[in-house]
């Protein structure tokens, strides 16, 4: 049986997401264990492996109330620092290897690490049969604060991510996507597909309907952080910063600085 990949929803806009089949599950950044645990009794389901994206406690904080639970494997990046951690993982360049991967026996599912720093120093993300795991990295039509990381790092990030294939489901940690939406219209006015997705995103709020998945076309279409060569980006980003901006980065970086004074 192929799996299937349920959002169960922790804080106020946070979903940790679950990949199960009938007998069990595998969790992503569960930063809460109650809702988890809440829902793994309520489907009869055994968890057989935790995956963080990054450190933050939003992402991490339920794993030790998991781990008293089931003693399952725990996986996450290599350089951030989760003591609950049982295998680190880094990104593989040898993509046949096993190495930078984490391979999930119950559903013959092996996800492959990608580097994507930029919101934390070490953030991973999860990539395998079509899906991806990016947490706070690439969201639904936004991207994560530069906490530790550098425009250029995030630019970098945020490109390995879109030359996924386009029919790549995009799962990421939060429902930011209407305040996102908003957002990109300030940026990018004139984008016809992103006036769509606003009507379409809309809908699905007013019905307490998780956005996500979306997928990596969409995201291409419509993000604006993934779009900084459009003219009418550039165009706006430089009025924002009262100066002329020539190269993707310095764009990258004055749109999320707008971001996050929006
Ligand atoms: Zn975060
Ligand atoms: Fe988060």
């Amino acid at each position: 049986m192929t799996p299937h990949i349920v959002p169960v929803r922790a804080f106020t806009d946070n979903y940790i997401w679950i990949i199960r089949d009938h007998f069990h599950a595998a969790v992503i950044d569960p930063g809460d264990a109650s809702p988890v645990l809440d829902y793994l009794r309520q489907e009869k389901l055994q968890l057989v492996a935790i995956l963080n994206t990054h450190h933050h406690n939003d992402h991490v904080g339920g794993n030790a109330s998991l781990l008293r639970e089931f003693s399952v494997p725990v996986y996450g990046p290599e350089h951030e620092s989760i003591p609950t951690l049982t295998h680190r993982l880094k990104e593989c360049s040898d993509k046949e290897s096993e190495e930078g991967c984490a391979y999930l026996p119950e559903f013959s599912l092996s996800l492959r690490v990608l580097d994507i720093p930029g919101h934390t120093a070490g953030h991973i993300a999860y990539y395998g049969a079509n899906l991806l795991f990016c947490g706070d990295t690439l969201f639904a039509c936004g991207c994560g604060r530069l906490f530790e990381g550098t425009a250029r790092q995030m630019v970098d990030s945020l490109e390995k991510l879109a030359d996924l294939p386009d029919k790549t489901l995009v799962y990421c940690g939060h429902e930011y996507t209407l305040n996102n939406i908003r957002f990109a219209r300030t940026v990018e006015p004139g984008n016809q597909a992103l006036m769509e997705r606003e009507r379409e995103v809309e809908k699905l709020r007013k019905q307490n309907t998780p956005t996500l998945p979306s997928t990596i076309e969409m995201e291409k279409a419509t993000n604006p952080f993934l779009r900084c060569d459009e003219p009418e980006i550039i165009r706006n980003a430089s009025k924002y910063s009262g100066k002329p901006l020539t190269d993707r980065v310095s764009v990258f970086a004055a749109i999320r600085d707008w971001k996050n004074h929006f």
